[in-house]
């Protein structure tokens, strides 16, 4: 088992021999200073965390289909070529330094969460987007229109569609736009990928869970041939204090939002759950969902997320899960029992981390 740990708090010469001890073997630091050296020097692998898409000035951001721009977690226009030429910088930059691989984040379009206004959820639309996806081969207009239809349900608190097969035969050009999504983030995650192994160092990334990534561009097969390890992001009950982007509850308490409009708050979550194949428990509304979903569903999603790569042998996955949330060693050990060995925490805590409970962790008969 890889037991990762992302940060090393405020005091690395104290905490990287702690983790050590406690059998992390992998650790996310600053790759620009001496700690990948230390890192290493104590027996442990150290890795760096880059953003895929980080925005560039007010002219590079999201389109929404409200023709507004749109700033989303620290993101611009996944395919506006200043952008991504500054993702690619950096991680060119990171490559030449001590660690032995790299992950990136954001890699992906708008989610509910990802911005304070939900319209940023329906991007990217700008006219590099609207070009790139008729090179796909895609109605961009069409794609455009469907989606636009969408968000102005969305914006009179209409109840949305509740069937897949709905949106199959009223909304096509939506499945459009998330197909679009998906072959943007396979391009662009083949190209990271080929800068990373072209300098010998290893290649990740970090990702949605199995039942939202179609929703963000995040197709597990189309990235998994091009990264050593995936990690979806399986946080089960997030800091609920501020909106947070890919933790299960504050996306799926967005989500009940939505479609929830006008209905019971039973019902609608009920609804939620159905288009996306989930057990959302008997959460009451949206907000007994952001206070935390099932320990079940991150085990699902886990044992989900090794399955969607199975194709890919030499790819290993390796849930990331919520350091300070009471109900990640057992989500770990559960998912260790279906067969997902690999584990990581966010972030490191001097209060939250327990060096024996983590040591256990390790153990090889867990
Ligand atoms: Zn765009």
């Amino acid at each position: 088992m890889n037991l990762w740990m992302y940060g090393l708090g405020q005091s690395p010469q104290e905490t990287i021999p702690r983790l050590r001890a406690a059998g992390v073997s992998r650790v996310f630091c600053d790759c620009s200073a001496d700690l990948p050296e230390r890192v290493r020097e104590a027996g442990m692998e150290p890795w760096v965390c880059l953003g895929a898409f980080p925005n560039v000035d007010q002219t590079t951001l999201s389109r929404g289909v409200d023709g507004q721009d749109y700033l989303w977690f620290g993101s611009g226009c996944p395919n506006n070529a200043r952008i991504r030429e500054r993702g690619k910088a950096a991680l060119h930059r990171a490559v030449r330094s001590g660690v032995q691989g790299v992950f990136v984040d954001g890699a992906r379009f708008a989610s509910p969460c990802s911005a304070e206004n939900i319209a940023a959820l329906f991007t990217c639309f700008c006219d590099d987007c609207l070009d790139h996806a008729q090179r796909l081969g895609l109605d961009a207009q069409h794609m455009l229109a469907d989606t636009r239809r969408l968000y102005q349900r969305v914006s009179a608190r209409q109840p949305l569609p509740w069937q897949l097969d709905s949106y199959r035969s009223d909304y096509p050009g939506v499945l459009s736009w998330l197909r679009f999504r998906a072959l943007c983030i396979g391009e662009y995650m083949q190209e990271l990928s080929a800068i990373a192994h072209g300098a010998g160092k290893q290649f990740g990334a970090f990702v949605f869970t199995p039942s939202l990534a179609a929703l963000v561009g995040q197709e597990y097969a189309a990235i998994a041939p091009y990264v050593d390890v995936l990690s979806p992001m399986i946080y089960r009950a997030y800091d609920t204090a501020a909106v947070s982007a890919s933790c299960l509850n504050h996306e799926y308490a967005a989500l009940c939002r939505l479609p929830g409009a006008g209905l019971p708050g039973r019902e609608g979550v009920r609804r939620t759950a159905s288009l996306f194949g989930v057990d959302l428990g008997d959460a009451p509304d949206a907000q007994a969902v952001l206070a935390g979903v099932p320990e079940a569903l991150v085990v699902r999603e886990a044992c989900t997320a090794r399955d969607r790569t199975a194709a890919h042998a030499s790819t290993r996955v390796a849930p990331i899960y919520d350091l300070r949330d009471a109900h990640t060693p057992a989500c770990i050990r559960a998912a260790r029992q279906c067969g997902v060995q690999d584990a990581m925490l966010y972030h490191f805590d001097e209060g939250a981390f327990a060096d024996d409970i983590w040591r256990a962790m390790t153990d090889p008969a867990v």
